[in-house]
């Protein structure tokens, strides 16, 4: 069992606003949002970052972008625009690491992001 926040969150041990669920994947708001609408879409299968995800994660990450694209359209965001992120080891600001996917829009965003 995976002493992570993530997993923690899956198993209900810690509370959290979830946003969209299926048996793979699930989606809750973030507790600490970097815009209007900010979620983050977590694999209910621990696989601690993007590194390493390998070929038999290929369904598991197909559906954690798939459900990042029902919470955009969940929030209202699909037409509008928003942003799908996946930050990768400490040098791109992942701390928590649980593969996620940040789902945030409701507000202009610049690219290059900084
Ligand atoms: P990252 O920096 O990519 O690892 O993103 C981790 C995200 O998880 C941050 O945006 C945090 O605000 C968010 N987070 C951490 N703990 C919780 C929690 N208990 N509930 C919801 N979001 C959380
Ligand atoms: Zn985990």
């Amino acid at each position: 069992m995976q002493d992570c926040i993530f997993c923690k969150i899956v198993r209900g041990e810690i509370p959290a606003k979830k946003v969209f669920e299926t048996d793979e994947v699930l989606a809750f708001d973030d507790i600490n949002p970097v815009a209007p609408v900010h979620v983050v879409v977590v694999p209910k299968r621990h696989i601690a970052t993007l590194n390493d995800a390998a070929d038999g994660d290929a369904q598991t990450l197909g559906r954690l972008l798939l459900a990042a694209k029902s919470v955009a359209a969940a929030k209202g965001l699909a037409q509008g625009g928003y942003r799908a992120v996946v930050n990768t080891m400490a040098g791109a600001g992942q701390v928590v690491f649980h593969v996620h996917i940040h789902v945030f829009g409701g507000r202009a965003l610049r690219w290059p992001p900084g």
